[in-house]
């Protein structure tokens, strides 16, 4: 891959990264605050519909915290694999990743063939 390219990638990543990491903070400090309120809470009874939302909204919270986190390695991965000099290329069958795939999900770590396998296991 030319060093143009990769260049090109790595920004989009580090941008990517800055992104997730800002949304993983936000999430974990609304988690926060709405623990302490849970907490707090005396009047339990009267307050039981506005306990459903909010328990509702800690757990969408928590999948979204799950999900950046998850994203965040692979977008860390992608990173140091920039570094060692083997972005673009399978990590199953090593040959390198097809450039559509890799426009479109610049933290890819299988190609085409190898993620159908694994989706299909
Ligand atoms: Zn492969």
């Amino acid at each position: 891959m030319e060093d143009r390219e990769l260049a090109r990638f790595k920004e989009w990543l580090l941008t990517e990264r800055d992104r997730l990491v800002g949304e993983i903070e936000y999430v974990e400090s609304t988690m926060e605050q709405t623990q302490s309120e849970w907490s707090g809470e005396n009047e339990f009874e009267s307050h039981i519909a506005d306990s459903a939302t909010s328990t509702f909204a800690r757990e969408s919270d928590l999948s979204l915290s799950i999900n950046s986190r998850d994203m965040l390695s692979k977008v860390d991965g992608a990173l140091l694999r920039i570094e060692d000099g083997s972005f673009g290329i399978c990590v199953v069958c090593g040959r390198p990743i097809e450039s559509e795939r890799l426009e479109a999900i610049p933290y890819a770590e299988l190609c085409m063939e190898d993620q159908i396998k694994e989706e299909k296991s």
